[in-house]
Order: C-alpha cells, then sequence, then structure tokens
C-alpha cells in the first residue's frame, strides 16, 4: 500500500492505534447490533488522556492542538470504530476554551480532563429551522440571576452520555437585532439538572447507530453564570465550535476512506472471478484509485484548516472544503468498497455496510454539502446570495 512515511504526529498515531487494537471489529459490531454506547472504548480514551487532548496543562489536560486532536479522531475511523461516539468533547471543548470565562474554565476543564465531566452536547439545530439557524425559536430568557429557556431541539447528539451540553438560544428577538446573527447566546447546560427540571430528552431512533435526541425546554432555569461570554455573541462563539467539528469530521471521513480503500484492495487482490483476482479489472481498479485520491487530496486541505485553526486565523473557508472534500472522498471510497465485495459486503460481519452507514450520514451532517456549496459560492467567490 501507499507509504505515508512517518509525518509529525506518528507517536500519537501509533498509541492511538495501540488502543484501538484493543477493540477489534467484533466490538464495534456488537455495539452496532445492540445499539449501545462504546462505554469501555471512551472510558479507555479517557483514562489514556486522548479526550482532554485540547485542555491546557493548567487544567490537567495535554494542552495539544486541533491538528492533534484530528489525527485521534481519524485513527478511531481508521481502526474500524467510529468517533461520532465521542468526538463532540473535541469541538466542543474550544468553545469553552477561547470564550469561556477564567471561572468557567476552572469549573469544568480540570473535571472534564479527569474524566469525571464530559462535555459532548451541543445543541443548535431545531425542527422548524433545520440550517436556517439564525432563525432559531428557542429562548432564553433572563430573570433575576437566572435564564428561563423555552423551545425545541432536533439530533442532539450524545445528550445520554454527557454531563454537559453547549446551547444556542435567541436572547434577543430577531426582529430587534440589526444583523440576524446577532442577540443569540451560549450556554454550558448540567444535562442531569436539566432533565430534572424543565428538559425532556426523546431519543431519536436513526440509520446509524448514533445516540442522538430531540429535546423540549419548558421554563428551563439556568443560573446566569452559565452563559459563555457575552449575551448576545453566541453566533459567533458557537463558531469556532463548528469550524472545530467540520475539520474533525474531515478527518474522520479521511480514516473512514483509508479504511475502505485498504478492505477493498485486500479484498479485490485475493478475490478471483473468470479465473483472476477481480482487481486486475480496470473497471474494478479505477473507482477504488479515484476515491484514494480523493481521500489524498482531502487530507491535505484538512491539515491546512488545523493549521489555520491552531493558529487562531480564519479557517471558516478551509474547515468548509475539508469536510466538504472529505466527506464526499470517504462516501465514494465506501460505495467502491461495497460494490467491490459483491454480496459479502452486504453481511454484518464484514463491517462494511456498518461503516458505509456510518460515513453516509457527513455528506448531511453537521453541515449539508449544499449548504457547503452555497457557502464556497457566495463567501469566497462573491456570487450573489441566493437566501
Ligand atoms: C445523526 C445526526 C446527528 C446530529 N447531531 C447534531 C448535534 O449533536 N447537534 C446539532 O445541533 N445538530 C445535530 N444534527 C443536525 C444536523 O446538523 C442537521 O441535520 C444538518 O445540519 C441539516 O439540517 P436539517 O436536517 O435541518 O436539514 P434542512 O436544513 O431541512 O435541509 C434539508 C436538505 O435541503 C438542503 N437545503 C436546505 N436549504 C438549501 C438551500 N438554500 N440550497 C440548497 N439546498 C438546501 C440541504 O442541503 C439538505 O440536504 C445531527 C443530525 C443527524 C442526522
Amino acid at each position: 500500500m501507499f507509504d505515508h512515511g512517518s509525518d509529525d504526529y506518528q507517536d500519537i498515531r501509533d498509541a492511538v492505534r495501540a488502543l484501538c487494537a484493543e477493540f477489534p471489529d467484533e466490538y464495534h459490531r456488537k455495539i452496532d447490533e445492540e445499539r449501545g454506547y462504546p462505554e469501555a472504548f471512551v472510558d479507555a480514551l479517557t483514562k489514556a488522556g486522548w479526550m482532554a487532548a485540547l485542555i491546557p496543562e493548567e487544567y490537567g489536560g495535554s494542552g495539544l492542538g486541533l491538528t492533534e486532536a484530528s489525527i485521534i479522531m481519524e485513527e478511531i475511523n481508521r481502526s474500524g470504530g467510529n468517533s461520532g461516539a465521542c468526538h463532540g468533547q473535541m469541538y466542543n471543548m474550544n468553545t469553552l476554551i477561547r470564550h469561556g470565562s477564567d471561572e468557567q474554565r476552572q469549573r469544568y476543564l480540570p473535571k472534564i480532563a479527569s474524566g469525571e465531566l464530559r462535555l459532548q452536547s451541543m445543541g443548535v439545530t431545531e425542527p422548524t429551522t433545520g440550517t436556517d439557524t439564525t432563525k432559531i425559536k428557542t429562548t432564553a430568557v433572563k430573570k433575576g440571576d437566572r435564564y428561563v429557556i423555552n423551545g425545541q431541539k432536533v439530533w442532539i447528539s450524545r445528550v445520554q452520555h454527557s454531563d454537559l451540553m453547549i446551547l444556542l438560544a435567541r436572547t434577543t428577538p430577531l426582529a430587534e437585532v440589526k444583523k440576524k446573527s446577532e442577540g443569540m447566546s451560549i450556554f454550558i447546560v448540567d444535562i442531569k439538572e436539566a432533565m430534572k427540571s424543565g428538559m425532556t430528552v426523546q431519543p431519536i431512533l436513526n440509520m446509524v447507530n448514533h445516540e442522538t435526541n430531540e429535546l423540549f425546554f419548558d421554563n428551563l432555569e439556568i443560573p446566569e453564570e452559565n452563559l459563555i461570554g457575552e449575551e448576545g455573541k453566541g453566533f459567533k462563539y458557537i463558531l469556532t465550535g463548528l469550524n472545530a467539528e467540520r475539520t474533525l469530521i474531515a478527518a474522520e471521513c479521511i480514516g473512514d476512506g483509508y479504511w475502505f480503500t485498504d478492505r477493498v484492495v485486500k479484498y479485490v487482490s485475493e478475490r478471483n472471478v473468470f479465473g483472476r483476482p477481480i482487481g486486475q479489472n480496470q473497471g474494478v481498479q479505477f473507482p477504488i484509485a479515484e476515491a484514494f485520491i480523493e481521500i489524498e487530496a482531502a487530507n491535505l486541505m484538512r491539515f491546512d484548516a488545523c493549521r489555520r485553526y491552531d493558529a487562531h486565523e480564519d479557517c471558516g473557508a478551509q474547515a468548509n472544503m475539508a469536510k466538504y472534500l472529505a466527506a464526499k472522498a470517504s462516501w465514494e471510497a465506501a460505495n467502491a468498497c461495497l460494490q467491490f465485495h459483491g454480496g459479502f459486503g452486504f453481511a454484518c460481519e464484514y463491517d462494511i455496510e456498518r461503516k458505509f452507514r456510518e460515513t453516509r450520514l457527513y455528506q448531511v451532517a453537521p453541515i449539508s454539502t449544499n449548504l457547503i456549496l452555497s457557502y464556497v459560492a457566495e463567501h469566497i467567490l462573491g456570487l450573489p446570495r441566493s437566501f
């Protein structure tokens, strides 16, 4: 197979690979069949310190950057696992680190680093507004020293396996702000407390074994000290998390892409039909080669996005483009892998159908392909706004 040589992150790759090797295909397959949560795997990642990679050393973490975090996520997916069970902690972390107060960092980061608390959830999407985020209807109204939350969210992941959630809500009505991106705020929600006092969690059974939920807020009161940053600037802050999320998911798709190409190359080299390996046919070779080229290209864009993010430079364009390229490449690799396994690709014991479902999600979430194209057309190429 193609020799990537070793990169600056080989130590991290080797260590994460060694941990992942303790959780082979059978483990992830069983969790998928049971629609369970990979508790033992996430615990092992936490104990080994990988879930605290982004937390500064002074708070008990390793003080690494998004680049290293992306390597961790990539390696999980490349091993046959699914970072979707735990990637939230990585992309939510910078929102808290970069925009939280000293007091909030002191309160949460050491406990997240030790594994006592999990910060795995982010509540943005709503059923009636979809991708049109500035129209969200969930409101947070100040009442004394508390905010009162009312509204509804949908597709909010890992709520049942997290202690904390970062929630986006409107604090000033849309009609009263100059720019539609103003007047929203983000809050840290203590999930267990909230479930006792106004937040209802309704799980959504879905195509992937991805724990995700509908949330209903009925006069949920949260203390004012849980507001992150300044009131009204939440949309700007949440973009820190969203750009990290897009970049990390690009890395996960790259991990998936390598997993699919490794598996399919091995299979088509060994499977003989018509008296020769099926991989000798160019009709079989070309889709695999094409997917591989696209994974390699996506990888370059992912590192560019990570570098800019870690340097606190604007990285919106690169994060979106990396996610677009990587999700497309992994989906093409998934299709080739399934196709050239013939009937066997559909057998659960090969894990291809599971990984196929898992990587398909990233055409839609966390941002759909169309919305990335629209972002590039309008914000980078300067074409007229379509909405
Ligand atoms: C398993 C799963 C987990 C998720 N986890 C989370 C989470 O933890 N937190 C969270 O906040 N959200 C989460 N989401 C939500 C996810 O981010 C959204 O589903 C996604 O952003 C798409 O939004 P939507 O579903 O409302 O689709 P819509 O906005 O309704 O769009 C539907 C389709 O129409 C297309 N479309 C819409 N507008 C346009 C346009 N102007 N031009 C062209 N095409 C357009 C889109 O490309 C899309 O394919 C999750 C979703 C899933 C499925």
